[in-house]
C-alpha cells in the first residue's frame, strides 16, 4: 500500500477542481484526476505530471453507477485505500433559471442528477476506500449560493447570483444531505465538510467570475487536508464559516 497519501477529486481536467489536483500534488499527495472526458483528463495528467505531480486518470461520470463503481475499482488497485474524496464536479444546467422559465423541470433535474445524487453516487462507492484510511476526508464543493442565510437576506444578484432555480438550490440540497452525512459519520475518522471557492473565472460561469481557480481551489485543499482535530459537518470559504 502506499505511503504518500491518495485523493480522487471529481471534475478535475479543469478549472478549480485541477487547481484542488495540482494544490494536493504540490504537498505530495498521488492524485486520482477523475473526469468523464478521456482526452482532457489525459491532457490534465499530462500536465499535473509535468508539474511533478504524482497524477493518475480515472475515467468517471458521476451521473454513471457503472462509471462510479469502475472508478472505485480503479482506486482499489492503485492504490488500496483512499485519503480524500473531493466531490468538485458541478454544472449549472441551462441558464437562464428563472423559476416560471421554459424547460426548468429538466434543468433542476439535470443539475440534482450531478450535483447533488452524483456525490451521495461517489461518495457511497468510495466509503470503503475512505474507511481504510487513517485520516479520511470528504468535502464537497458547494457554493454561497446555496447559502439559504445569503439567500433571503438579499435580492442583489452581485451576493446571490442570478435567478436559479437549479443551480443554487441543488447546492443547498446538498449543503442538506453533507450534514446527514456528518450525522452518521460522527464518532468515525472521517471528517465530511463543504467549501464555497467564490466567485471563480470558469467555464462554468463564462469567465465572469472574479478570482483565479488557485484561489477558488484554497478551501477545499485546507478541508482535505484537515488535522484529526479539524472540523466536520461544516460549510467554510476563505474567510472563515459560511453561514446555512
Ligand atoms: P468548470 O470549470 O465548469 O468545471 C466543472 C467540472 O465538473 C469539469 O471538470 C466537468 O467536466 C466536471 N463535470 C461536470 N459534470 C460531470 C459529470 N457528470 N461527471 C464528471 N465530471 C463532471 O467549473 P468550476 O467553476 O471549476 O466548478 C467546480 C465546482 O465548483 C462545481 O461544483 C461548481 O458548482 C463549484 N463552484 C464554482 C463557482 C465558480 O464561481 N466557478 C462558485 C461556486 C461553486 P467536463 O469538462 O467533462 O464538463
Amino acid at each position: 500500500m502506499s505511503e504518500k497519501k491518495i485523493a480522487l477529486v471529481t471534475g478535475a481536467n479543469k478549472g478549480i477542481g485541477y487547481e484542488i489536483a495540482a494544490g494536493l500534488g504540490a504537498l505530495g499527495w498521488s492524485v486520482g484526476v477523475g473526469a468523464r472526458d478521456a482526452r482532457r483528463r489525459e491532457a490534465s495528467v499530462e500536465k499535473l505530471r509535468a508539474a511533478g505531480v504524482d497524477a493518475f486518470g480515472v475515467p468517471l461520470d458521476v451521473t454513471d453507477e457503472a462509471s462510479v463503481a469502475a472508478a472505485a475499482r480503479l482506486v482499489d488497485e492503485r492504490a488500496g485505500r483512499l485519503d480524500a474524496l473531493v466531490n468538485n464536479a458541478g454544472v449549472t444546467g441551462d441558464m437562464p433559471q428563472n423559476p416560471t422559465g421554459d424547460g426548468v423541470v429538466e434543468t433542476v433535474r439535470t443539475a440534482v442528477e450531478t450535483n447533488v445524487i452524483g456525490v451521495i453516487r461517489v461518495t457511497n462507492a468510495m466509503l470503503p476506500l475512505l474507511r481504510r484510511s487513517a485520516s479520511p476526508r470528504i468535502v464537497n464543493m458547494s457554493s454561497g449560493v446555496g447559502s439559504l442565510a445569503r439567500q433571503v437576506a438579499s435580492d442583489d444578484p452581485a451576493t446571490t447570483g442570478p435567478l436559479s432555480v437549479a443551480y443554487a438550490p441543488s447546492k443547498t440540497f446538498l449543503n442538506a444531505v453533507t450534514i446527514q452525512y456528518a450525522k452518521e459519520l460522527r464518532g468515525t475518522n472521517i471528517k465530511i465538510n463543504l467549501a464555497c471557492p467564490g466567485f471563480v473565472a470558469t467555464d462554468l460561469n463564462g469567465f465572469r467570475g472574479v478570482r483565479t481557480p488557485e484561489q477558488g481551489a484554497a478551501t477545499a485543499i485546507r478541508l482535505a487536508t484537515l488535522p484529526d482535530d479539524g472540523p466536520t459537518g461544516g460549510f467554510f470559504e476563505d474567510a472563515g464559516v459560511v453561514p446555512w
